[in-house]
């Protein structure tokens, strides 16, 4: 069977698709991301995954049947368990790293977040060989790795044993933060310009971030460390600068995250504090009377 792999708006290579490529392969299915100038009558089975709600759709669907996953399209939908726990076709990509959970859900329930509803609560999934074999370098998408402080530190003791260059990509929860957990993140390497991220969402934890950095400096520099900041759900305009000056006096870098990347203010609060060269040359009132925003 001819098999193609549709990613419609992944921003990294998509993990649901590599490892449909692979359990496909051990079937000796013909897998390929699809393309439709050269797959259009060729295809038997297209599987495509998008990500987010917000992006537009595909356009060139082909005629044969169509599988539909990932968030962007339903919540619902999930690999088999036979699929899900398949060693990740990394070549779909051609890249050289690894990628993958060991955990899935959270213990939280954050209100602008899907992860509860689509994963349910907090539960280890794997250990990195699942989805390491090797690599010098591994992307972890653990929603909140720290959830769980003895799955945590059995992650990071892999992590760490191995000496792999890691890059956390989903960001950390600061309220959880403590010198054992802070000193296993010290010792893990990071992939080059990786910093360690965390979440400031709401102005409600603000004790619990300064506790949490003054914890995490005791073993890493600031300039390691990044926070994301939600903007657009239950903040507004002037706590959502408290929070990035108060990053930025702490020498951290915010990362602002838009809840509505198309409201012309989040968009252009965003588009201010992660060009990182305006946000030290220029204050937000400034960058505003630049570009004559109206609020
Ligand atoms: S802590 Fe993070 S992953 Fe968990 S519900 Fe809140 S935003 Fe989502």
């Amino acid at each position: 069977m001819k098999l193609g792999l549709i990613d419609v708006d992944s921003k990294i290579p998509n993990l649901a698709l590599m490892k449909l490529s692979a359990w496909h392969k051990t079937r000796e299915d013909e897998v390929k991301l699809y393309d439709p100038l050269f797959d259009k009558d060729d295809t038997d089975l297209v599987y495509a995954s998008k990500i987010f709600k917000f992006s537009p759709d595909y356009q060139y669907w082909p005629g044969c049947e169509i599988i539909r996953g990932g968030s962007g399209y339903d919540l619902e939908v999930k690999l088999p368990d036979e699929i899900e726990n398949q060693y990740p076709d990394y070549s779909l990509y051609n890249i050289n790293y690894a990628m993958g959970f060991t955990s899935r859900g959270c213990i939280r329930n954050c209100g602008f977040c899907i992860v509860p509803r689509k994963e349910g609560r907090f539960h280890p999934v794997a250990d990195i060989d699942q989805f390491w074999r090797g690599q010098k370098s591994l992307v972890l998408l653990d929603n909140n790795l720290t959830a769980d402080a003895e799955h945590f530190e059995r992650i990071a003791k892999q992590l760490i044993k191995n000496k792999i260059k890691t890059d956390i990509t989903q960001g950390l929860d600061i309220r959880l933060i403590d010198d054992a957990k802070a000193k296993l993140l010290s010792q893990i390497k990071r992939k080059k310009d990786a910093r360690i991220p965390f979440a400031w969402d709401s102005m409600d934890i603000e004790q619990d971030v300064l506790r949490g950095i003054q914890i995490l400096n005791k073993y890493i520099k600031s300039k390691n460390l990044k926070f994301y900041v939600l903007i657009g759900w239950d903040t507004t305009e002037d706590e959502d600068l408290y929070r990035v000056e108060m990053l930025r006096s702490l020498r951290i870098a915010p990362f602002v995250m838009p809840f509505n990347k198309d409201d012309s203010y989040q968009a252009d609060f965003a588009r201010w504090t992660n060009h990182k060269a305006t946000f030290n040359a220029t204050s937000w009132h400034a960058y505003k009377r630049r570009i004559k925003y109206v609020g």
